[in-house]
């Protein structure tokens, strides 16, 4: 039996949750009012952050830091006197300032409650004098290894953190204040996910460390709502060693839903386009540096062999030329020793060039892509990566011409959850280097067939896989991309199960 959706079906027979041949006797038919298409996958999500910017402080879109501390304001409207404070989705591109806040900024916003706030990408954070006295940090501390605490000219820490230097501070806050977000907060924020067309993501969380430490130990909330989650979630972790990586396995399995599973590990290769700590082999064009390289082949080892040998799959971060080069030189040995490369993925693959899309391709290693980055960064890409390199980023037609296998996804909260505009972005590129874009029918694939692919789930809607799909307003393979970003999702079902979702379920604020 082919894909389904094609012939514009309105039907589908199932049986004990799984699709079912037409001619079983005992199949159910399902029959809906609309387009049935595959259930949409996401293979690069974090869904605990995700549920934290349905709640905690957003500062996306914020126009100047006057508006940054009005929020700030609101949010600490209620809250007890020195609890610490998180916020997240800082854009500086969009801050008249034209800069990140320093602590002194966030002092006179916060005053003595402690406060941290994260730029969109996570590579970036700051705190306020506060939050670095709670956490210990002086003139003294030394920068943490794979990262750095910003120092002025006198070296006194500014406030502004990156990368590893971010739990320097985010840990000892998230001690004192505990998770921000509740179960039942993530448990609606699965439920917002069906109701965009979601049926399965690739679910990144920490384990309490890590990027957003101070969102506590993502991993164990995802355990503790398995049996409440209403769509599928792979689980890829953050891991810092071996040991956590077995933990985590063993723990899923105990749990024993058939919602969440074990994928594998997450791994970081570099940081962000946006935060100039992307590792690249030339300069930004807008910035003299080439970034940060932060993947360690010798300490990534061991956790990418555990993941292979616990049946998951290891997933690296690298945006840059020169970080995709470092983890495809580290793919091709534990390819040469027996690793299956259909279990290794890089994830966003922004920035390649010839060879590391010959690199790709030779070795079969998945780009894990997020083609909704584009409809954030039209403004500032060129800048950031000049002309040249413009043509190489998000280079989705060179890779999928290239044979490489493509997997789509969000990195939400980066971008927003929605899976429709992300498919139609594949295709236009919201203008950015249009040559590269893809068909109407490539672009779905990257968010059922090729993701489903990545997240260790079978083939799509075929005879005997999991009854897993969504009914659309509109033939995806016929709408105008600009037609996708305004359909709708009538119904989602996962299992042959439709899903309800609850009234008041809110999918995104900015
Ligand atoms: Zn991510």
């Amino acid at each position: 039996m082919n894909v389904i959706f094609s012939s514009e079906s309105s039907r589908l027979a199932v049986e004990d949750g799984l699709v079912a041949d037409e001619t079983a006797r005992s199949a159910r038919e399902i029959a809906v009012d609309g387009f049935i298409v595959p259930g949409l996958r996401d293979a690069h999500f974090h869904p605990i952050t995700y549920a934290a910017s349905l709640v905690v402080p957003s500062l996306k879109s914020a126009q100047d830091f006057a508006e940054i501390s009005q929020r700030l304001n609101q949010a600490a409207d209620g809250m007890a006197p020195g609890v610490p404070m998180s916020a997240i989705r800082l854009d500086d591109e969009t801050l008249a300032e034209g800069r990140l806040p320093n602590r002194h900024d966030l002092d006179t916003m916060a005053g003595d409650r402690p406060l941290i706030i994260h730029r969109y990408c996570g590579h970036i954070a700051m705190a306020n004098t506060a939050a670095l006295a709670l956490a210990g940090v002086t003139s003294a501390t030394p920068d943490p290894v794979g990262g750095t605490l910003d120092r002025d000219a006198q070296g006194e820490p500014t406030g502004v953190l990156r990368e590893m230097g971010i739990e320097v501070v985010s840990l000892p806050l998230a001690e004192q204040s505990g998770p921000a977000v509740t179960d039942d907060q993530v448990v609606d924020a699965m439920y917002a996910l069906a109701s965009v067309g979601l049926t399965s993501i690739g679910g990144i969380v920490g384990c309490g460390d890590g990027p957003w430490a101070d969102l506590g130990d993502q991993f164990s909330q995802l355990v503790r709502i398995a049996d409440r989650l209403p769509i599928n979630v792979r689980v890829l972790v953050i891991g810092q060693d071996s040991d956590q990586l077995r933990d985590a396995a063993r723990r899923i399995k105990e749990v024993g839903s058939r919602r969440l599973t074990f994928l594998g590990v997450k791994i970081f290769g570099d940081g962000s386009l946006g935060g100039h700590t992307a590792a690249m082999h030339e300069p930004f064009a807008d910035a003299d540096t080439t970034g940060q390289l932060r993947f360690d082949a010798a300490v990534s080892r061991p956790l990418a062999e555990t993941a292979l040998n616990l049946g998951g799959i290891v997933a690296i971060h690298a945006i840059g030329d020169r970080a995709n080069a470092a983890v495809l030189d580290f793919y091709e040995d534990i390819v040469a020793g027996g690793g299956d490369a259909n279990r290794l993925r890089i994830e966003h693959a922004s920035v390649l060039g010839p060879d590391e899309v010959a690199a790709f391709a030779r070795l079969g290693i998945t780009a894990s892509v997020q083609p909704a980055f584009m409809a954030s960064e039209t403004e500032w890409l060129e800048k950031r990566v000049g002309p040249v390199r413009l043509t190489q980023t998000y280079p989705l037609r060179t890779l999928l011409d290239a044979g490489v296998p493509l997997a789509g996804g969000s990195d939400c909260p980066v971008e927003p959850p929605h899976p429709l505009p992300g498919i139609a972005a594949a295709r236009d590129r919201c203008g950015i280097v249009p040559a590269q874009g893809l068909s109407a029918a490539e672009a779905l694939s990257l968010f059922t067939t090729g993701a489903a692919r990545a997240l260790l789930e079978p083939e799509p809607l075929v005879a005997g896989s999991p009854a897993d799909f969504v009914v659309l307003d509109v033939d995806p393979l016929a709408a105008t991309p600009d037609e996708l970003r305004e359909a709708r999702v009538l119904a989602t079902y996962v299992a042959g199960e439709l899903v309800e979702v609850p009234d008041g379920i809110v999918t995104w604020q900015e």
